[in-house]
Protein backbone atom coordinates (compact mmCIF):
# COMPACT_ATOMS: atom_id res chain seq x y z
CA UNK A 1 0.00 0.00 0.00
CA UNK A 2 1.32 3.45 -0.71
CA UNK A 3 2.96 4.96 1.69
CA UNK A 4 0.87 8.14 1.51
CA UNK A 5 -1.77 6.61 2.64
CA UNK A 6 -0.77 5.16 5.71
CA UNK A 7 0.80 8.92 6.48
CA UNK A 8 -3.10 9.86 5.98
CA UNK A 9 -4.01 7.02 8.38
CA UNK A 10 -1.55 8.17 10.82
CA UNK A 11 -2.37 12.12 10.96
CA UNK A 12 -6.17 11.12 10.91
CA UNK A 13 -6.24 8.76 13.99
CA UNK A 14 -4.41 11.45 16.15
CA UNK A 15 -7.11 14.08 15.05
CA UNK A 16 -9.93 14.71 17.72
CA UNK A 17 -11.92 16.25 15.15
CA UNK A 18 -12.16 15.12 11.42
CA UNK A 19 -13.70 18.25 9.39
CA UNK A 20 -15.31 17.68 5.84
CA UNK A 21 -12.63 18.08 4.14
CA UNK A 22 -10.07 15.56 5.81
CA UNK A 23 -12.45 13.00 4.70
CA UNK A 24 -12.60 14.26 1.63
CA UNK A 25 -9.16 14.48 1.54
CA UNK A 26 -8.88 10.68 3.00
CA UNK A 27 -11.05 9.36 0.58
CA UNK A 28 -8.87 11.10 -2.05
CA UNK A 29 -5.77 8.69 -0.90
CA UNK A 30 -8.10 5.68 -0.06
CA UNK A 31 -9.03 5.72 -3.77
CA UNK A 32 -5.36 5.95 -4.97
CA UNK A 33 -4.22 3.17 -2.94
CA UNK A 34 -7.31 1.31 -4.08
CA UNK A 35 -5.81 1.78 -7.76
CA UNK A 36 -2.69 1.31 -7.06
CA UNK A 37 -3.52 -2.26 -5.73
CA UNK A 38 -5.05 -3.37 -9.28
CA UNK A 39 -8.89 -2.92 -7.49
CA UNK A 40 -11.33 -1.78 -10.78
CA UNK A 41 -12.54 1.42 -10.64
CA UNK A 42 -16.19 0.63 -10.29
CA UNK A 43 -15.52 -1.33 -7.11
CA UNK A 44 -13.47 1.96 -6.36
CA UNK A 45 -16.16 4.20 -6.73
CA UNK A 46 -19.06 2.17 -4.81
CA UNK A 47 -16.28 1.30 -1.81
CA UNK A 48 -15.57 5.02 -1.86
CA UNK A 49 -18.68 6.43 -1.86
CA UNK A 50 -19.73 3.82 0.98
CA UNK A 51 -17.10 4.55 3.17
CA UNK A 52 -17.82 8.71 2.64
CA UNK A 53 -21.28 8.04 3.40
CA UNK A 54 -20.78 6.38 6.53
CA UNK A 55 -17.67 8.48 7.59
CA UNK A 56 -20.32 11.87 7.08
CA UNK A 57 -23.01 10.04 8.78
CA UNK A 58 -20.34 10.07 11.96
CA UNK A 59 -21.80 7.22 13.68
CA UNK A 60 -20.20 7.87 16.76
CA UNK A 61 -18.39 4.99 18.31
CA UNK A 62 -17.79 5.96 21.86
CA UNK A 63 -14.21 4.50 22.46
CA UNK A 64 -12.71 5.99 19.16
CA UNK A 65 -12.23 9.21 18.25
CA UNK A 66 -13.16 10.97 14.84
CA UNK A 67 -9.85 10.01 12.53
CA UNK A 68 -10.06 6.07 14.51
CA UNK A 69 -13.55 6.02 13.47
CA UNK A 70 -12.79 6.62 9.38
CA UNK A 71 -10.06 4.32 9.80
CA UNK A 72 -12.47 1.61 11.22
CA UNK A 73 -14.79 2.51 8.54
CA UNK A 74 -12.72 1.53 6.11
CA UNK A 75 -11.67 -1.28 7.33
CA UNK A 76 -14.99 -2.35 8.42
CA UNK A 77 -16.15 -1.71 4.62
CA UNK A 78 -13.27 -3.52 2.76
CA UNK A 79 -13.81 -7.05 5.18
CA UNK A 80 -17.59 -6.23 4.36
CA UNK A 81 -16.74 -6.25 0.45
CA UNK A 82 -14.37 -9.46 1.27
CA UNK A 83 -17.40 -11.56 2.31
CA UNK A 84 -17.38 -10.51 5.92
CA UNK A 85 -16.54 -14.39 7.47
CA UNK A 86 -14.66 -17.02 6.63
CA UNK A 87 -16.94 -19.22 4.22
CA UNK A 88 -16.38 -22.85 5.00
CA UNK A 89 -16.59 -25.89 2.23
CA UNK A 90 -20.42 -26.87 2.56
CA UNK A 91 -20.11 -30.83 2.80
CA UNK A 92 -22.71 -32.70 0.95
CA UNK A 93 -25.24 -34.55 3.41
CA UNK A 94 -24.93 -37.54 1.69
CA UNK A 95 -20.97 -38.40 1.07
CA UNK A 96 -19.45 -37.79 -1.23
CA UNK A 97 -18.91 -33.73 -1.37
CA UNK A 98 -18.19 -32.74 -5.01
CA UNK A 99 -15.64 -30.19 -5.99
CA UNK A 100 -14.95 -29.06 -9.18
CA UNK A 101 -12.79 -26.86 -9.77
CA UNK A 102 -12.20 -24.43 -12.57
CA UNK A 103 -10.32 -21.49 -14.16
CA UNK A 104 -8.15 -20.46 -16.64
CA UNK A 105 -5.10 -22.72 -17.55
CA UNK A 106 -2.14 -22.17 -15.26
CA UNK A 107 -4.19 -20.46 -12.55
CA UNK A 108 -3.28 -22.81 -10.31
CA UNK A 109 -6.37 -25.71 -10.25
CA UNK A 110 -3.74 -28.85 -10.34
CA UNK A 111 -1.92 -27.49 -8.07
CA UNK A 112 -4.67 -26.56 -5.93
CA UNK A 113 -6.15 -29.80 -6.17
CA UNK A 114 -3.52 -31.51 -4.34
CA UNK A 115 -3.08 -28.37 -1.59
CA UNK A 116 -7.29 -28.92 -0.95
CA UNK A 117 -6.43 -32.66 -0.87
CA UNK A 118 -4.00 -32.80 1.49
CA UNK A 119 -5.76 -29.89 4.00
CA UNK A 120 -8.77 -31.91 3.61
CA UNK A 121 -7.00 -35.30 4.66
CA UNK A 122 -5.27 -33.40 7.72
CA UNK A 123 -8.99 -32.59 8.44
CA UNK A 124 -10.04 -36.05 8.97
CA UNK A 125 -11.49 -36.65 5.38
CA UNK A 126 -10.26 -39.25 3.39
CA UNK A 127 -10.54 -37.21 -0.24
CA UNK A 128 -9.39 -38.38 -3.99
CA UNK A 129 -8.90 -36.37 -6.70
CA UNK A 130 -10.13 -36.58 -10.33
CA UNK A 131 -7.99 -35.94 -13.44
CA UNK A 132 -10.86 -34.56 -15.97
CA UNK A 133 -8.12 -32.62 -17.83
CA UNK A 134 -7.74 -34.29 -20.70
CA UNK A 135 -6.96 -31.20 -22.97
CA UNK A 136 -2.77 -31.32 -22.39
CA UNK A 137 -1.38 -35.03 -22.80
CA UNK A 138 0.26 -34.51 -19.46
CA UNK A 139 -2.14 -33.13 -17.59
CA UNK A 140 -2.82 -36.11 -15.76
CA UNK A 141 0.28 -36.88 -15.00
CA UNK A 142 0.97 -33.96 -13.43
CA UNK A 143 -2.04 -34.47 -11.36
CA UNK A 144 -0.91 -38.01 -10.24
CA UNK A 145 2.42 -36.58 -9.27
CA UNK A 146 1.00 -33.64 -7.28
CA UNK A 147 -1.63 -36.46 -5.47
CA UNK A 148 1.17 -38.61 -4.65
CA UNK A 149 2.61 -36.03 -3.10
CA UNK A 150 -0.04 -35.11 -1.36
CA UNK A 151 -0.89 -38.33 -0.30
CA UNK A 152 -4.47 -38.54 -1.62
CA UNK A 153 -5.19 -41.02 -4.30
CA UNK A 154 -5.84 -40.07 -8.10
CA UNK A 155 -8.77 -41.43 -10.08
CA UNK A 156 -7.07 -40.86 -13.89
CA UNK A 157 -8.17 -42.65 -17.08
CA UNK A 158 -6.45 -45.39 -17.86
CA UNK A 159 -4.48 -45.38 -20.63
CA UNK A 160 -6.17 -47.01 -23.43
CA UNK A 161 -9.48 -47.21 -21.48
CA UNK A 162 -10.91 -43.92 -22.09
CA UNK A 163 -11.33 -43.96 -26.13
CA UNK A 164 -8.76 -41.73 -27.92
CA UNK A 165 -6.48 -41.07 -24.91
CA UNK A 166 -3.29 -41.98 -26.68
CA UNK A 167 -4.38 -39.62 -29.79
CA UNK A 168 -6.01 -36.26 -29.40
CA UNK A 169 -9.88 -36.75 -30.39
CA UNK A 170 -12.92 -35.20 -30.95
CA UNK A 171 -15.32 -35.47 -28.27
CA UNK A 172 -19.21 -34.57 -27.12
CA UNK A 173 -19.19 -30.89 -27.95
CA UNK A 174 -16.58 -30.97 -30.80
CA UNK A 175 -13.68 -29.99 -28.75
CA UNK A 176 -10.40 -32.07 -29.20
CA UNK A 177 -9.03 -33.52 -26.43
CA UNK A 178 -7.40 -36.62 -25.36
CA UNK A 179 -11.10 -38.44 -23.94
CA UNK A 180 -13.83 -37.16 -22.93
CA UNK A 181 -13.63 -35.42 -19.52
CA UNK A 182 -17.24 -35.47 -18.77
CA UNK A 183 -17.01 -38.99 -18.94
CA UNK A 184 -14.35 -39.32 -16.79
CA UNK A 185 -15.74 -36.84 -14.38
CA UNK A 186 -18.63 -39.20 -13.73
CA UNK A 187 -16.55 -42.27 -13.30
CA UNK A 188 -14.46 -40.51 -10.88
CA UNK A 189 -17.43 -39.94 -8.86
CA UNK A 190 -19.11 -43.14 -9.25
CA UNK A 191 -15.55 -44.47 -7.79
CA UNK A 192 -15.26 -42.21 -4.95
CA UNK A 193 -18.71 -43.76 -3.81
CA UNK A 194 -17.66 -47.15 -4.40
CA UNK A 195 -14.52 -46.44 -2.41
CA UNK A 196 -16.56 -44.42 0.06
CA UNK A 197 -14.09 -41.54 -0.07
CA UNK A 198 -16.32 -38.62 1.74
CA UNK A 199 -14.53 -35.86 -0.88
CA UNK A 200 -13.80 -35.66 -4.64
CA UNK A 201 -12.05 -33.42 -5.78
CA UNK A 202 -12.57 -33.10 -9.72
CA UNK A 203 -9.63 -31.10 -11.56
CA UNK A 204 -10.58 -29.30 -15.25
CA UNK A 205 -8.70 -28.16 -18.11
CA UNK A 206 -8.19 -24.23 -18.64
CA UNK A 207 -7.12 -22.16 -21.47
CA UNK A 208 -4.59 -19.39 -21.77
CA UNK A 209 -7.91 -17.33 -22.77
CA UNK A 210 -11.49 -16.79 -21.93
CA UNK A 211 -12.90 -19.30 -24.73
CA UNK A 212 -16.25 -20.26 -24.84
CA UNK A 213 -15.74 -24.40 -26.11
CA UNK A 214 -14.04 -24.62 -22.94
CA UNK A 215 -16.40 -22.70 -21.03
CA UNK A 216 -19.26 -25.22 -22.46
CA UNK A 217 -16.73 -27.95 -21.27
CA UNK A 218 -17.03 -27.16 -17.68
CA UNK A 219 -20.56 -26.32 -17.70
CA UNK A 220 -21.20 -30.02 -18.89
CA UNK A 221 -18.97 -31.50 -16.94
CA UNK A 222 -20.74 -29.27 -14.12
CA UNK A 223 -24.59 -30.44 -15.15
CA UNK A 224 -23.09 -34.37 -15.21
CA UNK A 225 -21.43 -34.13 -11.44
CA UNK A 226 -23.65 -31.95 -9.81
CA UNK A 227 -21.03 -30.46 -7.66
CA UNK A 228 -21.33 -29.18 -4.18
CA UNK A 229 -19.15 -27.13 -4.70
CA UNK A 230 -17.27 -24.81 -7.69
CA UNK A 231 -14.27 -23.58 -6.64
CA UNK A 232 -13.37 -20.55 -9.62
CA UNK A 233 -9.27 -20.78 -9.42
CA UNK A 234 -7.66 -17.12 -10.16
CA UNK A 235 -4.75 -15.63 -10.28
CA UNK A 236 -4.19 -13.33 -8.03
CA UNK A 237 -1.20 -11.51 -10.18
CA UNK A 238 -3.36 -11.15 -13.31
CA UNK A 239 -4.89 -7.77 -11.43
CA UNK A 240 -7.32 -6.56 -13.53
CA UNK A 241 -7.62 -9.11 -15.72
CA UNK A 242 -8.91 -11.16 -13.25
CA UNK A 243 -12.51 -9.43 -12.73
CA UNK A 244 -12.90 -10.16 -16.53
CA UNK A 245 -12.19 -13.55 -15.81
CA UNK A 246 -14.19 -13.70 -13.16
CA UNK A 247 -16.87 -12.30 -14.79
CA UNK A 248 -16.64 -15.01 -17.77
CA UNK A 249 -16.46 -18.18 -15.67
CA UNK A 250 -19.71 -16.53 -13.03
CA UNK A 251 -21.54 -16.31 -16.34
CA UNK A 252 -20.15 -19.63 -18.13
CA UNK A 253 -19.94 -21.84 -15.49
CA UNK A 254 -21.26 -20.15 -12.24
CA UNK A 255 -19.19 -21.02 -9.16
CA UNK A 256 -20.05 -21.02 -5.46
CA UNK A 257 -16.57 -19.77 -4.12
CA UNK A 258 -13.14 -18.56 -5.24
CA UNK A 259 -9.77 -19.48 -4.91
CA UNK A 260 -7.24 -16.99 -4.82
CA UNK A 261 -3.84 -18.24 -6.18
CA UNK A 262 -0.47 -16.93 -6.34
CA UNK A 263 -1.01 -14.82 -3.30
CA UNK A 264 2.68 -15.20 -2.55
CA UNK A 265 3.72 -13.29 -5.29
CA UNK A 266 3.74 -9.19 -4.77
CA UNK A 267 0.30 -9.55 -5.69
CA UNK A 268 -1.88 -6.77 -3.52
CA UNK A 269 -4.73 -8.87 -3.13
CA UNK A 270 -6.90 -5.82 -5.15
CA UNK A 271 -7.83 -8.92 -7.34
CA UNK A 272 -9.66 -10.08 -4.52
CA UNK A 273 -11.56 -6.83 -3.50
CA UNK A 274 -12.86 -6.76 -7.10
CA UNK A 275 -13.62 -10.77 -7.36
CA UNK A 276 -15.77 -10.90 -4.23
CA UNK A 277 -17.45 -7.12 -4.97
CA UNK A 278 -18.65 -8.27 -8.60
CA UNK A 279 -19.52 -11.69 -8.52
CA UNK A 280 -20.76 -11.69 -5.03
CA UNK A 281 -19.50 -15.10 -4.53
CA UNK A 282 -17.06 -15.37 -0.99
CA UNK A 283 -13.60 -16.06 -1.56
CA UNK A 284 -12.48 -19.35 0.16
CA UNK A 285 -9.25 -20.19 0.04
CA UNK A 286 -6.03 -18.82 -0.77
CA UNK A 287 -2.92 -20.43 -2.25
CA UNK A 288 0.51 -19.30 -1.49
CA UNK A 289 3.22 -20.93 -2.91
CA UNK A 290 4.18 -24.43 -5.01
CA UNK A 291 4.65 -26.23 -2.47
CA UNK A 292 1.44 -28.77 -0.82
CA UNK A 293 1.43 -26.84 2.14
CA UNK A 294 1.09 -23.20 0.88
CA UNK A 295 -2.58 -22.82 1.42
CA UNK A 296 -4.82 -20.81 3.47
CA UNK A 297 -8.37 -20.38 4.52
CA UNK A 298 -9.57 -17.27 3.65
CA UNK A 299 -9.62 -14.73 6.61
CA UNK A 300 -11.86 -11.28 5.55
CA UNK A 301 -10.60 -9.64 8.03
CA UNK A 302 -6.40 -10.55 7.14
CA UNK A 303 -6.97 -9.44 3.78
CA UNK A 304 -8.36 -6.31 4.72
CA UNK A 305 -5.82 -5.29 6.47
CA UNK A 306 -3.12 -6.50 4.20
CA UNK A 307 -5.05 -3.94 1.42
CA UNK A 308 -4.77 -1.18 3.55
CA UNK A 309 -1.61 -2.54 5.55
CA UNK A 310 -2.47 -1.40 9.03
CA UNK A 311 -2.21 -3.87 11.66
CA UNK A 312 -0.76 -1.84 14.40
CA UNK A 313 -4.05 0.38 13.67
CA UNK A 314 -6.69 -2.48 14.02
CA UNK A 315 -4.93 -3.43 17.34
CA UNK A 316 -5.96 0.02 18.50
CA UNK A 317 -9.00 -0.30 17.80
CA UNK A 318 -9.40 -3.60 19.04
CA UNK A 319 -8.43 -1.87 22.16
CA UNK A 320 -10.51 0.87 21.98
CA UNK A 321 -13.70 -1.51 21.76
CA UNK A 322 -12.50 -3.71 24.27
CA UNK A 323 -12.51 -0.67 26.69
CA UNK A 324 -15.94 0.27 25.20
CA UNK A 325 -17.08 -3.00 26.14
CA UNK A 326 -16.12 -2.43 29.58
CA UNK A 327 -18.45 1.30 30.00
CA UNK A 328 -21.17 -0.92 28.92
CA UNK A 329 -20.67 -4.01 31.24
CA UNK A 330 -20.65 -1.28 33.97
CA UNK A 331 -23.96 0.38 32.88
CA UNK A 332 -25.40 -3.03 33.02
CA UNK A 333 -24.23 -3.64 36.17
CA UNK A 334 -25.79 -0.44 37.00
CA UNK A 335 -29.13 -1.03 35.64
CA UNK A 336 -29.36 -4.41 37.36
CA UNK A 337 -28.56 -2.90 40.77
CA UNK A 338 -31.53 -0.47 40.38
CA UNK A 339 -34.07 -2.89 38.96
CA UNK A 340 -36.91 -4.34 41.17
CA UNK A 341 -35.81 -7.78 41.57
CA UNK A 342 -33.16 -10.20 39.67
CA UNK A 343 -34.44 -12.46 37.62
CA UNK A 344 -33.48 -15.38 35.30
CA UNK A 345 -33.56 -13.08 32.35
CA UNK A 346 -31.51 -10.70 34.17
CA UNK A 347 -29.36 -13.59 34.52
CA UNK A 348 -29.06 -14.58 30.95
CA UNK A 349 -28.44 -11.27 30.17
CA UNK A 350 -25.28 -10.99 32.30
CA UNK A 351 -23.85 -14.26 30.71
CA UNK A 352 -24.26 -12.96 26.96
CA UNK A 353 -22.72 -9.68 27.93
CA UNK A 354 -19.62 -12.12 29.57
CA UNK A 355 -19.13 -14.28 26.97
CA UNK A 356 -18.96 -11.59 24.39
CA UNK A 357 -16.43 -10.23 26.61
CA UNK A 358 -14.41 -13.38 27.21
CA UNK A 359 -14.03 -15.59 30.19
CA UNK A 360 -15.20 -14.78 33.15
CA UNK A 361 -11.90 -14.65 35.23
CA UNK A 362 -10.56 -11.82 32.32
CA UNK A 363 -14.09 -9.98 33.15
CA UNK A 364 -13.68 -9.87 37.44
CA UNK A 365 -10.32 -8.73 35.98
CA UNK A 366 -12.09 -5.60 34.98
CA UNK A 367 -15.06 -5.01 37.26
CA UNK A 368 -14.00 -3.03 39.96
CA UNK A 369 -14.95 -3.34 43.37
CA UNK A 370 -15.15 -7.24 42.79
CA UNK A 371 -12.39 -7.89 45.13
CA UNK A 372 -14.79 -10.12 47.40
CA UNK A 373 -16.55 -12.18 44.83
CA UNK A 374 -13.44 -12.46 42.71
CA UNK A 375 -12.67 -15.32 44.88
CA UNK A 376 -15.85 -17.06 45.07
CA UNK A 377 -16.10 -17.08 41.81
CA UNK A 378 -12.75 -17.61 40.43
CA UNK A 379 -13.75 -21.29 41.63
CA UNK A 380 -16.53 -21.62 39.15
CA UNK A 381 -15.58 -23.47 36.50
CA UNK A 382 -16.23 -22.07 33.15
CA UNK A 383 -18.21 -25.57 32.43
CA UNK A 384 -20.44 -25.53 35.48
CA UNK A 385 -21.10 -22.22 33.64
CA UNK A 386 -22.53 -23.85 30.45
CA UNK A 387 -24.62 -25.86 32.38
CA UNK A 388 -26.43 -23.19 34.45
CA UNK A 389 -27.06 -21.49 31.05
CA UNK A 390 -28.57 -24.80 30.22
CA UNK A 391 -30.93 -25.19 32.74
CA UNK A 392 -31.91 -21.28 32.45
CA UNK A 393 -32.44 -21.68 28.91
CA UNK A 394 -34.77 -24.70 29.46
CA UNK A 395 -36.78 -22.18 31.71
CA UNK A 396 -40.07 -20.87 30.04
CA UNK A 397 -40.08 -17.09 30.09
CA UNK A 398 -42.72 -17.90 33.09
CA UNK A 399 -40.40 -19.66 34.88
CA UNK A 400 -37.38 -17.37 34.05
CA UNK A 401 -39.22 -14.34 35.73
CA UNK A 402 -40.95 -16.16 38.50
CA UNK A 403 -38.41 -18.29 40.10
CA UNK A 404 -40.16 -19.09 43.28
CA UNK A 405 -43.24 -20.49 40.61
CA UNK A 406 -40.83 -23.40 39.61
CA UNK A 407 -42.63 -26.77 41.10
CA UNK A 408 -41.04 -30.30 41.36
CA UNK A 409 -42.92 -31.09 38.07
CA UNK A 410 -41.31 -27.53 36.49
CA UNK A 411 -37.72 -28.39 37.65
CA UNK A 412 -38.01 -32.34 36.28
CA UNK A 413 -38.94 -31.13 32.78
CA UNK A 414 -35.87 -28.05 33.38
CA UNK A 415 -33.67 -31.22 34.50
CA UNK A 416 -34.41 -33.25 31.19
CA UNK A 417 -34.28 -30.48 29.04
CA UNK A 418 -30.80 -29.47 30.03
CA UNK A 419 -29.40 -32.67 30.49
CA UNK A 420 -28.59 -32.51 34.25
CA UNK A 421 -30.18 -34.49 37.84
CA UNK A 422 -33.06 -32.85 39.19
CA UNK A 423 -30.76 -32.21 42.07
CA UNK A 424 -28.66 -29.73 40.15
CA UNK A 425 -31.62 -27.57 39.33
CA UNK A 426 -32.83 -27.68 42.99
CA UNK A 427 -29.37 -26.37 43.59
CA UNK A 428 -29.42 -23.84 41.18
CA UNK A 429 -32.83 -22.62 42.57
CA UNK A 430 -31.69 -22.69 45.94
CA UNK A 431 -28.02 -20.55 45.22
CA UNK A 432 -30.46 -18.47 43.26
CA UNK A 433 -32.98 -17.71 45.83
CA UNK A 434 -29.93 -16.65 48.20
CA UNK A 435 -28.61 -14.23 45.31
CA UNK A 436 -32.12 -12.34 45.14
CA UNK A 437 -32.03 -12.28 48.69
CA UNK A 438 -28.36 -10.55 48.73
CA UNK A 439 -29.17 -8.54 46.40
CA UNK A 440 -32.19 -6.88 48.13
CA UNK A 441 -30.30 -6.16 50.87
CA UNK A 442 -27.41 -4.68 49.05
CA UNK A 443 -29.75 -2.26 47.18
CA UNK A 444 -31.11 -0.94 51.18
CA UNK A 445 -28.02 -1.06 52.31
CA UNK A 446 -27.03 1.25 49.23
CA UNK A 447 -25.31 -0.78 46.86
CA UNK A 448 -21.99 -2.34 46.81
CA UNK A 449 -18.94 -0.26 48.76
CA UNK A 450 -16.01 0.92 46.57
CA UNK A 451 -18.51 0.82 43.16
CA UNK A 452 -17.91 4.04 41.09
CA UNK A 453 -21.49 5.70 40.45
CA UNK A 454 -22.98 3.88 43.28
CA UNK A 455 -23.78 5.74 46.40
CA UNK A 456 -22.43 4.18 49.50
P1 LIG B 1 -3.62 -25.12 -13.86
O1 LIG B 1 -3.29 -25.01 -15.30
O2 LIG B 1 -4.77 -24.22 -13.49
O3 LIG B 1 -3.87 -26.51 -13.42
O4 LIG B 1 -2.37 -24.56 -13.05
P2 LIG B 1 -1.20 -25.36 -12.34
O5 LIG B 1 -1.68 -25.94 -11.07
O6 LIG B 1 -0.58 -26.30 -13.31
O7 LIG B 1 -0.19 -24.17 -11.98
C1 LIG B 1 0.46 -23.40 -12.96
C2 LIG B 1 1.80 -22.93 -12.41
O8 LIG B 1 1.62 -22.06 -11.33
C3 LIG B 1 2.66 -24.06 -11.89
O9 LIG B 1 3.99 -23.82 -12.27
C4 LIG B 1 2.51 -23.98 -10.39
O10 LIG B 1 3.63 -24.47 -9.73
C5 LIG B 1 2.32 -22.51 -10.18
N1 LIG B 1 1.50 -22.21 -9.01
C6 LIG B 1 0.28 -22.69 -8.71
N2 LIG B 1 -0.18 -22.16 -7.55
C7 LIG B 1 0.79 -21.32 -7.11
C8 LIG B 1 0.92 -20.45 -5.98
O11 LIG B 1 0.05 -20.33 -5.11
N3 LIG B 1 2.08 -19.73 -5.89
C9 LIG B 1 3.06 -19.82 -6.82
N4 LIG B 1 4.13 -19.08 -6.63
N5 LIG B 1 2.97 -20.62 -7.89
C10 LIG B 1 1.86 -21.36 -8.05
MG1 LIG C 1 -4.05 -28.17 -14.55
Amino acid sequence: LSDRLTLTFKNLRSKGRVTDSDINATIRDIRVALLDADVSLPVVRAFTSRVRERALGAEVHEALNPGQQVVKIVNDELVEILGGQTRPIRLAKQPPTVIMLAGLQGSGKTTLAGKLGYWLKQQGHTPMLVAADLQRPNAVTQLEVVGERAGVPVFAPERGNVAGYDAAVEYGSGTRGYGDPITVARQGVAEAQRQQRDVVIVDTAGRLAIDTELMQQAADIRSAIEPDEVLFVVDAMIGQAAVDTAVAFSDGVDFTGVVLSKLDGDARGGAALSIAHVTGRPIMFASTGEQTKDFEVFHPDRMASRILDMGDVLTLIEQAERAFDRREQQELTRKFMEEEDFTFDDFLQQMSAIKKMGSLKQLLGMMPGMNQMREQLASLDEREFDRVEAMVRSMTPFERNHPKQINGSRRARIARGSGVTVSEVNQLLERFGQAQKMMRQLRRGGGIPGMPGMPG
